[in-house]
């Protein structure tokens, strides 16, 4: 692993590519700084070490090409130098001269920040010449955006080329790629891997690529319903990709193959509108009339996922079990997070990834009693689907 711990950074110029692309409101105010929370290890890690810092993040999705007000990474800036306790150097300028004025006047343990990467629209394309210019930056290079990991871009990628011998992984990358290693390298038995989230069809390569490690595979939430068709049962008006049943049919003869033992839901809370405050009716099996949509696990399901998890030594949870994001749909979901907390109590070790399931252990209260939660939702989803990451590829290269 080549990671900056054990480096001393002292007078060095160190471009770090970070994930600083945080939900703001309407007035740019920043509503979640969790991802700006969690870089701060390795900030200030060099800037104890008595190195320069230039930061890359991308904001948004820029379509124009060149600067977008409402996509600048000043809101950003202000809110890191308020947390740094130090004013962050920034430019909006996009030209280089600016930007390398500003970095060759950078002192020891002071902080700037390039405007949002992706106003270059080459960065996207993993442009050469824009990685040796954004190179001609630093002395090293260091990339501590695992949220960014799946992507070939200019500052992901391409520009470790030009650091043959001074470029590591951020503490955050670091952290990431020895939990997700643990899981997938050497998972102690029983591993059970809880799968959920609206559609089958983004989830087909991990559950595919999971197969031959895990002993236990729970399938819940919106994706559920495409198996429960493909078994034959009435959905109702449950979300279902009538494209996917086969696709449900061969994964479900390919589990069995593989001697992994799938379990899917068995009752129901069923609505008869898609809102929280829907008339609930409870299926107790999976016989949903039609009037009314599949919504949230029942109590029967809750019990056998839990039962499953509590027996488990190995845990992966990416999806919620059903539309948590409704008060009175949470409960599936949050009874999953409950089970793996305690499951982590008696000494399993749980990895919970995917933006919703990561929303959903925190709104659950439990997120404190989890071993792993991934930042990367679908970086970790292309680590799980067995894809190498360009971000972590270029550093070990
Ligand atoms: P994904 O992005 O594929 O992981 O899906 C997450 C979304 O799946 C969340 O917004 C959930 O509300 C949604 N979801 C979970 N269960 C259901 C369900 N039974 N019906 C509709 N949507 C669901």
């Amino acid at each position: 692993m080549k990671g900056i711990s054990s480096v001393n950074f002292a007078g060095k110029k160190v471009l770090v590519r970070v994930d600083f692309n945080v939900p703001v409101d309407e007035n740019k105010k920043i509503t979640d700084d969790t991802r700006i929370q969690e870089a701060m290890p390795t900030i200030k890690k060099l800037m104890s070490d008595g190195a320069s810092i230039i930061l890359m993040a991308h904001f948004g999705r820029p379509k124009k090409g060149g600067f977008e007000p409402e996509l600048s990474l000043k809101p950003v800036v202000d809110y890191l130098s308020e947390l740094l306790n130090q004013k962050v150097a920034f430019t909006q300028s996009l030209d280089f001269n600016d930007i390398k004025e500003l970095a060759d006047n950078l002192k020891q343990g002071e902080v700037m920040m390039i405007e949002n990467i992706r106003f270059y629209p080459e960065e996207t394309k993993g442009d050469v010449e824009l990685a040796k210019k954004l190179a001609s930056l630093g002395d090293c290079y260091v990339n501590d955006a695992f949220g960014a990991a799946h992507r070939e871009h200019s500052s992901t990628a391409t520009i470790a080329q030009f650091f043959p011998n001074d470029k590591y992984f951020g503490l955050l990358m670091e952290h990431e790629i020895i939990n997700l290693t643990k899981l997938m390298n050497a998972p102690t038995k029983p591993f059970t891997a809880i799968i959920g989230g609206s559609k089958i069809s983004s989830k087909i390569d991990v559950i595919k690529n999971l197969l031959p490690l895990v002993d236990n595979l729970i399938i819940g939430g919106g994706m559920s319903y495409t198996f429960a068709k493909a078994n034959g049962k009435n959905i109702g008006k449950s979300i279902c990709e009538d494209d996917k049943i086969q696709v449900a049919l061969d994964l479900q003869e390919e589990a069995k193959k593989q001697n992994v033992n799938l379990y899917l839901p068995v009752d129901i809370l069923a609505g008869d509108a898609f809102s929280n405050d829907c008339n609930i009716k409870y299926c107790p099996e999976v016989n949903i009339p039609d009037e009314l949509e599949g919504m949230d696990a029942g109590e029967k399901t809750r019990e056998l996922f839990g039962k499953v998890i509590l027996d488990s030594k190995t845990i992966l949870w990416n999806g919620p079990v059903g539309v948590f994001e409704f008060e009175n749909f949470a409960g599936g979901t949050n009874s999953i997070a409950k089970y793996i907390a305690e499951a982590t109590d008696k000494g399993a070790f749980a990895a919970v990834g995917g933006g919703d399931s990561v929303s959903a252990i925190k709104k659950s209260g439990f997120a404190d009693k989890i071993s792993y939660i991934s930042t990367g939702g679908g970086a970790m989803l292309e680590y799980l689907e067995g894809k190498t990451l360009p971000g972590i590829k270029a550093i070990l290269d």
